[in-house]
């Protein structure tokens, strides 16, 4: 959308309830470094926004920045304590399925081998072997660390307090 002086306008959307909750020209956040003002008072919008109507899912991102920054903390260290690092592998790999971008779903997988010409026991033999390749990358299955959870169907929520 544009304004009067033909500024470009970006409308920011909750992903749950499909609210608008802001709408402002680009702010030019850089990769790297300092997000800026702009982009800060965007993210108190957001957070204040999730805070009022989305309370569940704002106490699960206040739940998961604690385990992120537990995990940060804690494996900047060495540790005798044997009750550490079973603790620590377990965030990482909570953190790992929350944040993992890709994967490939077993028909996806059976599409890309359907593709080479092979036949009925080598096309087999080649699913196997990328599911087996899939599963180690995307700690599903055999691969998958013990209580963890499932990537969530929704993107992750990033809060700040
Ligand atoms: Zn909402």
């Amino acid at each position: 959308m544009t304004n009067g002086n033909g500024t470009i306008k970006y409308t920011t959307t909750c992903k749950f309830c499909g609210k608008a909750v802001a709408e402002a020209p680009a702010l030019d956040i850089p990769l790297i470094g300092d997000a800026g003002k702009r982009a800060k008072d965007l993210q108190t919008i957001m957070g204040k926004h999730l805070h009022s109507k989305h309370p569940d899912q704002f106490a699960q991102g206040i739940a998961y920045m604690d385990e992120v920054l537990s995990f940060l903390v804690f494996a900047a260290f060495h540790h005798e304590d044997p009750s550490v690092p079973p603790r620590i592998e377990r965030i990482r790999a909570e953190i790992f399925a929350q944040v993992r971008k890709n994967t490939f779903t077993d028909a996806m997988l059976e599409h890309l081998t359907a593709g080479f010409g092979l036949d009925p026991q080598e096309a087999a033999d080649v699913n196997q072997a990328l599911r087996a390749v899939r599963n180690a990358c995307c700690e599903f299955a055999e691969h998958a660390p013990a209580g963890v959870n499932s990537p969530a169907p929704s993107p992750p929520l990033i809060l700040t307090a």
